[in-house]
């Protein structure tokens, strides 16, 4: 913004000049949360806030009548937020509510937890090789356990929906790591249906675990549920992100306890969280708590520059395994500093998927802003990143610097960098003679006014004169003095 002049109130400023000035206001100040996505992942119009009532069926696919663990183990894994049965704190619930700022979390459906339900042996077969069947002849045992879908629809319009009610299966064929989340239904179609003996129908996708899956994998197809879209790049390829986002891979080994939570987008896009929106081109300096501090929901910062709009666009949050408010679910997250994620959103403000490369979601890392799923993701410690740059290749005059911190500090600070270049005059007449915009043709008059035009990172040029002004200054600014001397507070 520092290129485009402010109109100041001349007196015999044209009617034209004013108001290009309010529109280039308008621009500058007008970026909403909307404009960038915020609670724009939705399921049947719904964002997942609040509490959800979830049902847990253990199907017992196998037809052996046993399961890796006791139905206690997947009750606390699921519902229990002080669940500490494998390590440190896990459970969906628990993962819910932190990464949600405690805008989300689960209860229970009926008992919560039904099972282990055995099919019969034609159903049971075809329930072995058609996730979508699986899952439609899980819900219709249930309800023909006894689980009642009608008090959970809530808008009344006969159909369970997964913003009503949440429905998780695990399966006890194998001992592997491994989920899914489809939609159910016992004929294998994308359609609802309606279980025998149910007033509602059902009409959603489900989470499909192994008896033994990792939690990471249980958060992700969890999430899928809630409407989050994977992040990894190419299926079966790349693993961009890696352990920094629950939505890339995260298959893993059985019983795997591993945690780390979602990016600052997917808490965007759910309305978990309300960034700081701040203009890229004009630099600054923020604070940006823990990732995990559930008051913070305002931590992550959206970096964006005006004139381009809102399409594409940076979020930054902090991502720490170890915080004042503990690891919250972080545990596991490779190293601990400044997270950039580059966006680029289409029309209707959701990712798109990019041929060859994957989503147009992703984390820059250290030490070249690069696309992928090394350890190297965050910048840590008094680290400056290059200039970044565009999707389209359009280099910025923006440098990140995260200031020197401590590992476990609660918030680290950075600093965007943006050069400009103002210029001061002591010795130039002004307002309200002549116009001011920090050229060299029409230079501010004062320090002051040159300091609070000029961007963080850039440079205050003073021509030769005495000012008696004593500004405090807490951007980052050089200050030249222009061929002579410049004297300033005395
Ligand atoms: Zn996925």
């Amino acid at each position: 913004m520092h290129n485009f002049a402010i109109p100041r109130p001349l007196p015999f400023a044209s009617l034209v000049t004013i108001t290009l000035g309010l529109v280039l206001c308008f621009r500058a100040g007008a970026a909403t949360l909307d404009d960038f996505g915020h609670q724009n992942m939705k399921v049947n119009g719904n964002p997942a806030i609040g509490a959800r009532p979830t049902l847990v069926i253990l199907l017992d696919l196998a037809n052996s009548g046993s399961f890796a663990h006791n139905n206690a183990y997947y009750d606390n894994l699921v519902f229990n937020p002080f669940n500490t049965t494998s390590a440190g704190l896990r459970s969906v619930n628990g993962f819910m509510l932190v990464n949600s700022h405690a805008r989300f979390s689960l209860t229970r459906v009926g008992p919560g937890l039904i099972g282990p339900l055995q099919l019969p042996a034609d159903q049971r077969a075809r329930a072995l090789t058609n996730d979508l069947m699986r899952a439609g002849f899980a819900i219709t045992a249930a309800v023909n356990s006894g689980v009642s879908f009608a008090p959970y629809d809530n808008d009344g319009d006969g159909r369970i929906t997964a913003d009503e009610a949440l429905v998780l299966i695990f399966d006890n064929v194998n001992q592997n790591d491994s989920g899914a989340s489809r939609w159910a239904n016992p004929n294998g179609m994308g359609a609802d249906f309606t279980p025998a003996g149910s007033p509602v129908s059902i009409s959603m996708s489900v989470g499909l675990m192994t008896q033994r899956v990792s939690f990471a994998t249980l958060c992700h197809e969890m999430s899928h549920v809630l409407g989050t879209k994977d992040l990894y790049g190419l299926w079966n390829v790349t693993c961009h992100s890696f352990e920094y986002t629950v939505m890339s891979c995260t298959i893993s080994g059985a019983d795997d306890m591993f945690s780390y939570g979602l990016d600052a987008w997917h808490k965007l896009q759910l309305g978990w969280v309300e960034p700081r929106i701040r203009s890229l081109t004009s630099g600054g300096v923020e604070t940006v708590p823990a990732a995990q501090s559930t008051a913070a929901t305002d931590a992550p910062i959206i970096l964006y520059d005006p004139a381009r709009g809102t399409s594409e666009f940076f979020i930054v949050e902090y991502r720490t395994s170890t915080s004042p408010w503990g690891a919250g679910y972080e545990d596991d997250v490779p190293s601990n500093g400044l997270a950039i994620w580059h966006i680029v959103h289409d029309a209707n403000k959701k990712l798109i998927e990019l041929t060859n490369v994957g989503q147009s979601v992703w984390l820059e890392g250290q030490p070249n802003l690069q696309r992928g799923g090394d350890t190297n993701m965050l910048w840590t410690s008094g680290n400056t990143t290059p200039f970044l740059t565009w999707m389209d290749g359009t280099v910025t005059p923006t440098r990140i610097t995260v200031r020197p911190f401590n590992t476990g500090d609660g918030s680290i600070s950075f600093e965007w960098l943006t050069p400009s270049d103002t210029w001061v005059d002591f010795n130039y007449a002004g307002f309200p003679l002549f116009p001011e915009n920090g050229t060299v043709a029409l230079p501010f008059n004062t320090v002051v006014e040159g300091v609070a035009f000029a961007s963080h990172g850039g440079t205050l040029h003073l021509k030769p004169g005495t000012s008696a002004e004593r500004p405090t200054i807490t951007k980052r600014l050089l200050l030249v003095a222009e061929s002579g001397p410049v004297t300033i507070g005395q």
